[in-house]
């Protein structure tokens, strides 16, 4: 008799093909893959959906032993739990959300070995008592999923996080790998110092998403101007809005006008959250109004279109957002909508915060979005440049290459807008001075005597989405300034005397206003 053929051990390549049925690694994948197997640390930096987890999951069931997974969020646990288990393999998670005698069969289960990965949570890694529990067992490496997390320069800090550089001390000889999608320079640094990584391999993907058009606007009547974006595009789309109460407005809007839009915040029931969820995969809603609490784990390909409504506080929040259209690499579009006045706001708000050395943090990250925003050169470089992923040509699909900002001579507009904030006696927020710039007949205008003032209607050969725009690039360049203690009034500032005397040259950029069916310039 011949004995049976001793089964080969697994392969990362076996592995790939027979558990998860795939035939091919994605780039970056299996260099990862075989450090990870060959003992080492790592580090992977690549976009949402670039296939960050098979880079453990194969290790994890390549090497003898359980994987440890430490993942900040438990509905995210839970989704990867299940979908491994559909695929056969021995997954399980441990967090404070299960029953107690679920929690003991789990440990049971893991002292017998039993698991190629258990998922946890970092308060439960942090545990003294799991830690001894570990030290007896078998563990192939540890993952630390979401990896930012640790770093202070991450939008999402987590104290706990900040302690899992121990890991690497308590068990020196097993691999380490840290996860994100976040890859500016100065996170990716701490990353690898917080975590105590030893000589990693630093796999960073591309980020650039080519068929993603980047388009900004100036804001004046944010929600006529989503409604008619909106009208104008075919397809699946996300608007994000910053408050509960400007997502239930602008749905309602929307769906009044026979759009099919649903809203989706934290404020909704799981329930209803999880239906809203559904119909928009399904293709039953076209439109979902969300606040930032909608997008972890979306997994819908055909997103057409992302509408910021309003600015983000970040680079990494605004590219993450806008990842979510077109992934199934179709020609998508990512529309902000942006108001020097917002911005103002956001500062102030920023400002208001408890923590010093976080509000620096921060200011920091909302000045990137807001020169990512204000740019004059292809925006796609400036994202790009931002996750230190240098180019140094233009992309030929953003408004600003497909439509470059034409300055001229501003002086004398520039003049009308400044003389009129004078008369006004500095007390008028932006939409005031438009109406007494434009010669508006209102009532209130005409019962404050503004009517009889000498720039009114200086302007009315123009829109008001012209004068926003023009009073955005004039907050721009420092001539004036939006004081949020006074009702958002504007105040001149020193800057603006000599261009109302004449003394010095000004440019402004022609104003982009309407949202013009696009010369399509397709992507390669
Ligand atoms: P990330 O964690 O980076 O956001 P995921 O790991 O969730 O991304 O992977 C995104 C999608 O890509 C998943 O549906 C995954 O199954 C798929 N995927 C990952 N690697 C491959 C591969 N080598 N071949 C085909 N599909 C893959
Ligand atoms: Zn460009």
């Amino acid at each position: 008799d011949t004995a049976p053929p001793e089964p080969s051990p697994p392969t990362p390549q076996s592995v790939l093909e027979q558990v998860f049925g795939y035939a091919t690694f994605r780039d970056g994948q299996q260099q990862v893959i075989e450090h990870l197997c060959d003992g080492g640390d790592a580090l992977v930096l690549l976009p949402t959906g670039g296939g960050k987890s098979l880079c453990y999951q194969i290790p994890a069931l390549v090497r003898p032993g359980t994987a440890i997974v430490v993942s900040p969020l438990i509905s995210l646990m839970q989704d990867q739990v299940e979908q491994l288990q559909a695929q056969g393999v021995r997954a399980a998670y441990l967090n404070s959300s299960l029953d107690m005698d679920v929690q003991m069969q789990v440990q049971d289960t893991l002292r017998e070995g039993g698991y190629d990965l258990l998922y946890v949570s970092p308060e439960r890694l942090l545990q003294h008592h799991f830690q001894a529990q570990l030290q007896a067992l078998t563990v192939s490496l540890f993952a630390i999923d979401e990896a930012h997390c640790v770093s202070h320069w991450g939008h999402d800090f987590r104290q706990d996080y900040r302690m899992l550089g121990q890991i690497k001390r308590r068990f020196p000889d097993i691999p380490v790998v840290g996860l994100t999608a976040t890859a500016d320079v100065a996170t990716q640094a701490d990353i690898q110092a917080q975590l105590n990584l030893q000589s990693p391999l630093i796999y960073k993907g591309s980020f650039d998403r080519p068929n993603i058009r980047y388009r900004v606007m100036s804001k004046y009547k944010g929600f006529d101007q989503v409604v008619a974006y909106v009208k104008q595009q075919d397809g699946s789309g996300i608007i994000y809005c910053n408050s509960r109460a400007k997502v239930d407005d602008l749905n309602a809007k929307l769906y009044r006008q026979g759009f099919k839009s649903a809203a989706y915040h934290a404020g909704k029931d799981a329930d209803e959250r999880e239906f809203v969820q559904r119909q928009f995969l399904n293709d039953k809603v076209d439109v979902v109004v969300a606040t930032v609490a909608f997008g972890m784990g979306i997994n819908k390909s055909n997103v057409r279109f992302v509408v910021h409504h309003d600015v983000p506080r970040s680079v990494e929040s605004y590219y993450q957002e806008t990842g979510r259209a077109g992934r199934d690499g179709l020609d998508a579009e990512a529309l902000l909508l942006f108001d020097e006045k917002d911005s103002a706001r956001v500062k102030q708000w920023i400002e208001q915060g408890e923590n010093a050395e976080r509000t620096d943090v921060e200011l920091q990250k909302f000045a990137a979005m807001e020169s990512f925003a204000e740019a004059q050169t292809c925006r796609r470089q400036v994202l790009l440049n931002y996750f230190s992923q240098f180019s140094d040509s233009a992309c030929g699909n953003c408004d600003i290459c497909l439509d470059p900002p034409k300055m001229v001579d501003g002086v004398v507009t520039a003049q009308k807008v400044l003389s009129c904030i004078l008369r006004l006696e500095q007390q008028a927020a932006t939409q005031y001075v438009i109406d007494v710039l434009r010669g508006k007949q209102l009532r209130r205008l005409q019962e404050a005597g503004h009517d009889q003032l000498s720039t009114y209607g200086i302007g009315k050969d123009q829109s008001d989405s012209y004068w926003h725009n023009i009073m955005n690039q004039l907050i721009h360049q420092g001539l004036i300034r939006v004081d949020i203690t006074a009702n958002a009034a504007l105040r001149l500032t020193e800057a603006a005397r000599p261009v109302l005397k004449g003394e010095v040259a000004l440019k402004l950029a022609v104003p982009r206003l309407e949202f013009k069916p696009d010369k399509k310039a397709r992507h390669a």
